[in-house]
């Protein structure tokens, strides 16, 4: 039985997360979750498994549901979720909150000897040069959740990584991948959360349209796998099918193909390094498929992508400016305040105005988090 805390269990992966451990109850057991408004959706997977210590981060929520639920614990806010995050029975930390707010539940969860299943990207942007050295002191497991990483991670299995030359990171091209530059500055909020092959949460969608979530997982796959920047190429695969590939010395290149189902790199990374099998899942059928495309991201388009190598190789406090940015200029085109386009261009202000600090301390990290955010509502008046 494997006891798991889940960080953000309302979500797209977390609900996921759910589908997974109700299909092999013998297995996976939930000790601990947590929420960040949809509290109906935190009360049905309440009445559908007996977690007993939940976290939530509005007072108002908090109340309602220790009166409501007298038998189960409550936490609140940042630090409902470390203390949820460093239980003694809990065995992993799987973190599927959105955005920076889930950097500090991870390094606590670290820190207190828990291995991590980590969807949460961001943490890895911004934070990787805490993160991997505190993984190595601790001893614990750091498991990639996010497709493309689980897909190398996968691929290297027996593979010396002295031995891998490159990582071929696939990228679907999101919801705007045919689209030209023209139609991409009328793009509509809506359109942008139309992603032709994932369901996900708003904000990732976003991120694909614009193609900053390739950038961020470019960065997320340096930190994971130790590689260079220079080793690291991405190519837009429409299909989705093949997750992710490497590449040896040798030229041998090794992939993981599947169907776009986020349930079996959520639930590798909580059975690693066995495989069961996955409830309810299709089976991939390539004769069905018949045939894959791959081909070179158009860098005009999308310049996310290489603005994002760009706050890779400066590093530093860089790539935290890259996400902060980008966090708050998602939200203002969701919510209504800034064009498509406006996204990746406040991304790169932001980058250009920044002093980099090198090897960031967390304190400053939250700082240069804040003020890039502050930097970009200024920017558009807000
Ligand atoms: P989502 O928006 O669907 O869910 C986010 C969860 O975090 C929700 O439970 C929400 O209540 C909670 N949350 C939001 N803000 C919070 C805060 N400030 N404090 C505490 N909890 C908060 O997002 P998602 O699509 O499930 O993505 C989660 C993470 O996984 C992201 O980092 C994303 O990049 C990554 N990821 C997602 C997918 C996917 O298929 N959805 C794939 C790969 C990686
Ligand atoms: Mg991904």
């Amino acid at each position: 039985m494997k006891k798991i805390t889940v960080l953000g269990v309302t979500g797209s992966i977390g609900t996921q997360t759910i589908d997974v451990v109700t299909g092999h109850p013998d297995e996976f057991e939930i000790v601990a979750m947590s929420a960040g408004h949809n509290i109906k959706k935190l009360e049905e997977i309440m009445n559908q498994l007996p977690v007993p210590h939940i976290c939530v981060l509005e007072q108002k929520d908090y109340d309602y549901l220790s009166e409501k639920y007298p038998d189960r614990h409550f936490y609140l806010g940042q630090e409902g979720l470390i203390q949820i995050s460093t239980l003694e029975e809990t065995e992993i930390v799987l973190n599927a909150i959105v955005g920076f707010a889930g950097l500090l539940p991870t390094i606590e969860a670290i820190k207190a000897a828990k291995d991590i299943a980590l969807a949460n990207k961001e943490t890895l942007v911004v934070a990787g040069h805490i993160i991997i050295p505190l993984a190595k002191e601790y001893g614990i497991q750091l498991l990639p959740v996010d497709s493309e990483h689980s897909a190398i991670f996968q691929s290297m299995h027996g593979e010396y990584p002295r031995e891998i030359s490159k990582i071929l990171l696939t990228c679907s091209g999101g919801s705007f991948r045919d689209k030209s530059l023209d139609e991409l500055k009328g793009a509509t909020v809506e359109q942008a959360l139309n992603h032709p092959n994932w369901s996900m949460g708003a904000k990732i969608t976003i991120d694909s349209a614009t193609l900053v979530n390739k950038g961020l997982e470019v960065m997320e796959a340096k930190w994971l796998f130790d590689v260079d920047y220079d080793d690291i190429e991405v190519l837009i695969h429409p299909e989705s099918v093949v997750h992710s590939m490497i590449e040896c010395t040798d030229t041998a290149v090794i992939g993981q193909l599947g169907t776009p189902d986020m349930r079996l790199p959520i639930q590798y990374a909580l059975t690693y390094p066995h495989r069961i099998p996955l409830i309810n899942s299709k089976r991939l059928s390539l004769s069905d498929i018949g045939t894959l495309h791959f081909y070179k991201p158009d860098t005009e388009r999308f310049k996310a992508l290489p603005l994002a190598y760009r706050a890779g190789r400066i590093g530093g406090s860089m790539p935290c400016v890259f996400n902060g940015a980008n966090e708050e200029a998602n939200q203002l085109f969701r919510d209504g305040k800034i064009k498509f386009l406006e996204i990746v261009d406040l991304i790169e202000e932001a980058m250009n105005a920044h002093t980099v600090v090198e090897n960031p301390s967390l304190d400053e990290l939250i700082k240069i988090d804040a003020d890039a955010r502050a930097f970009v509502r200024k920017r558009v008046g807000l």
